[in-house]
């Protein structure tokens, strides 16, 4: 590898020293599939083991799924199957048939497939048979739970889906779902409320690292006081900044509050039509004419909402979302104009609004409470707060006889209805199991009803019978790839040192490095001192800038996603950790206890785009978007997820399950299939 020196001179110059050798929980699944006893012993003697007062009495199993380290997310083992399909090399019409038969058989048991399990036992009541089937080896799609424990503490934290985003916003549907799980957000909120300023309280602030690969030297910059970091950096920042006097000059002006008004001449709706016609990396370079040291700051803005960077972001959306450059411009508030009607979840929320609210493991903790509703006997937990260290019994999630049934580790590969699809009556299901020795090869259910919870683009291959144009719609949006890798230390001492809680280091293989936020739910306590063991995050937004448009970005960003292994993101972690914390006395080889990659290469939805896609699809709710040609109802198919909204949100991924089971319902009375 190169050889790497951290900002204050002392040599780190090979894995050794970035402690590559050491022996940490992170390669007992390293590449989805469980080593040696030998190797399991040896990754998990550097961290405590589960002790029951760190699980709230209840130590949980080896092999759990949460707590299972390496590379997570969309984990190998997961996707080969469907990837066999997709590339020809594997036929579905050698499926045994188990003999089972369902009232709904539901692909995909992310947060849409559980809650179209959950609308669906609401209306019909509990006396039927539903079969959830997920390729993944645990439930929640992108909500997925990470732990790690380190020196006697139980660290959680999310793996995906970080936070219920603007609640006042989410739709009746979203809403009902968790008002029927019980999940109170003011309680959680009242509960963290001290916990929220224990960083500012230490003072730590957001910072910019600046790359010696960019700027000639590693540079760690923190502003003296909390700044907004979308809002750009301080005066004071700027001038500590390795930015050439031009440069500097161009930010203060950028960034001073009386601006100059950059398309004078235009009225308001030419500047907005301009605007969304236009990337925010244009409008700075061409429009603001900033010089493109300048532009640094920028080049991430948007990758967070839309996994592409200033290139390929609508300058409207920067003014949105607060990003500098737009004051002079008098385009009079937010919801206004273009932005009059933006409802529904499909625009890609590009305005936020309210607070959002983030569980320690994010929205895992919704996909937990849905399981525990769904299969009651999986877990004795009931409340979101029980649900902080409650065990879920993964071997329970699949017996015989109750209502649900989910089915991990199997992945279905096709989909079609006996008989025509305008006549049938059953539809006939076929999955592959990844995990089940005994099991080897193809299975099928039947079902009188499917609803495609999973992903719009696979879903051409696994119910080929579908008219062509709805097949085309479907292929159409393109999922961003991204990486949340968390890193668990044994303190955050250097943190405090050098007074950052966040750093942005746009041009490094993490372009953000975070403390998670401070919070804790029941029996999952947030650190209360820089000496206590902590959780960092380290996110990766797999954009392609120069590529003609944001989809082929996602599919070359996926691409590179998928050739990167687990060993080269530990190796970057712990070098780039090594640099920025160095300086604060950060050693990477004592102070890292585990390292989770969670892999999203079918990351968020696909949302429109005014650079690139039709701008009625972005600002209304045209019915010609692909996401609504897609959704139709099919025979006895119907279609859910995210991805039938276009947006990239749990309350759509709410709204488009119960959209589904409504055309379920409204299709059949149901005389119940037989439970076996
Ligand atoms: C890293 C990340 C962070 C996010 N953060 C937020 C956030 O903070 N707030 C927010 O509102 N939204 C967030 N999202 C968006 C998130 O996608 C939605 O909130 C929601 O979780 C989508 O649910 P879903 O069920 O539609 O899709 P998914 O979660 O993708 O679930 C679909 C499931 O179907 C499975 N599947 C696919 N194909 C098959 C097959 N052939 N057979 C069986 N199963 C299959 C998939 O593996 C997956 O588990 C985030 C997304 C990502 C990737």
């Amino acid at each position: 590898m190169n050889t790497t020196r951290p900002a204050n001179g002392s040599p780190i110059a090979d894995d050794r020293a970035l402690g590559m050798d050491r022996a940490i929980t992170r390669r007992d699944f390293v590449n989805g599939a469980a080593v040696g006893i030998a190797a399991l012993a040896t990754a998990t003697a550097g961290a405590a083991a589960p002790s029951a007062s760190t699980t709230g009495g209840k130590a949980p199993p080896t092999n759990y799924p949460p707590a299972r380290m390496g590379m997570r997310g969309s984990h190998p083992g997961a996707f080969e199957a469907a990837h066999a399909l997709r590339d020809g090399s594997l036929d579905p019409a050698t499926a045994v048939d188990v003999g089972e038969t369902y009232d709904l058989v539901i692909v995909g048991g992310g947060l849409s497939g559980l809650a179209a399990a959950h609308f669906f036992i609401k209306s019909v009541g509990r006396d039927v048979r539903v079969l959830i089937l997920e390729n993944h080896d645990d439930f929640g799609g992108h909500a997925r739970r990470n732990e790690f424990r380190v020196d006697g503490r139980l660290l959680v934290t999310n793996g995906g889906v970080l936070e219920i985003e603007s609640p006042d916003r989410y739709n009746r549907w979203a809403r009902s779902v968790l008002d029927d799980l019980g999940v109170d957000l003011h309680r959680y909120e009242q509960a963290n409320s001290a916990n929220y300023k224990l960083y500012d309280t230490l003072g730590l602030r957001s910072g910019h690292f600046f790359d010696r690969e960019t700027w000639r030297r590693d540079q760690l910059v923190v502003p003296p006081a909390a700044s907004d970091m979308r809002g750009g950096p301080s005066p004071d920042a700027i001038a500590r900044s390795p930015l050439s006097a031009r440069a500097k000059a161009d930010m203060l002006r950028l960034l001073a509050p009386d601006q100059p008004d950059y398309l004078a001449g235009r009225s308001i709706a030419e500047k907005k039509a301009l605007l969304a016609k236009t990337s925010y990396r244009d409008y700075l370079l061409k429009i603001v004419k900033i010089d493109p040291q300048a532009f640094w700051y920028f080049q991430g803005a948007g990758q967070g909402t839309f996994c592409v960077g200033a290139d390929a972001y609508p300058a409207l959306f920067g003014w949105v979302q607060g990003y500098p450059g737009f004051s002079g411009l008098q385009l009079g508030p937010i919801p206004d104009g273009l932005f009059e009607s933006l409802p529904g979840g499909h625009h890609g929320r590009q305005k936020e609004s309210g607070s959002s609210v983030h569980f320690p493991d994010g929205s895992a903790t919704l996909a937990r409470l849905l399981v525990g509703s769904l299969v009651p006997g999986a877990t004795k937990a009931r409340t979101q707060e029980d649900l902080g260290t409650g065990l879920i019994d993964y071997g329970a999630l699949d017996r015989p006889g109750q209502p649900v049934r989910i089915r991990l580790s199997s992945t279905v590969l096709n989909v079609r209805h006996e008989g025509s699809p305008a006549a049938a009556t059953e539809c006939i299901v076929t999955y592959a199991r990844s995990n089940d020795a005994e099991a080897k090869g193809l299975q099928r259910v039947r079902a009188r009803n499917v609803i495609m919870a999973c992903w719009n683009m696979f879903i051409p291959y696994l119910v080929p019978e579908l008219p062509s144009l709805q097949r085309e719609a479907l292929a159409y949006g393109v999922k961003g790839p991204l990486v949340y890798t968390n890193v668990a230390l044994r303190n955050w001492r250097a943190f405090q040192k050098l007074g950052i809680q966040r750093v942005s280091s746009q041009t490094m293989f993490f372009q953000d490095v975070s403390l998670a936020e401070c919070v804790g739910i029941g029996e999952v306590v947030p650190p209360t001192s820089p000496d206590e063991p902590i959780v960092v995050a380290m996110n990766k937004y797999m954009a392609a800038p120069g590529l003609p448009t944001k989809r082929d970005q996602h599919r070359a960003g996926r691409a590179e996603l998928l050739a990167i292994s687990f060993e080269e993101f530990e190796r970057q972690a712990r070098s780039q950790l090594a640099r920025i914390l160095g300086p604060g006395g950060f050693d990477p080889g004592r102070d890292i206890a585990g390292i989770t990659v969670n892999r999203w290469p079918h990351g968020y939805a696909y949302t429109y785009n005014s650079l690139y896609d039709p701008v009625e699809w972005v600002f209304s709710e045209a019915p010609d978007r692909p996401c609504v040609v897609a959704r139709q109802p099919f025979g006895l198919i119907s279609i859910a997820n995210s991805d039938a909204a276009a947006s990239p949100h749990t309350d759509a991924a709410f709204e488009e399950a119960h959209r589904a089971v409504g055309e379920v319902i409204a299709q059949r009375t149901f005389p119940f299939a037989r439970r076996a």
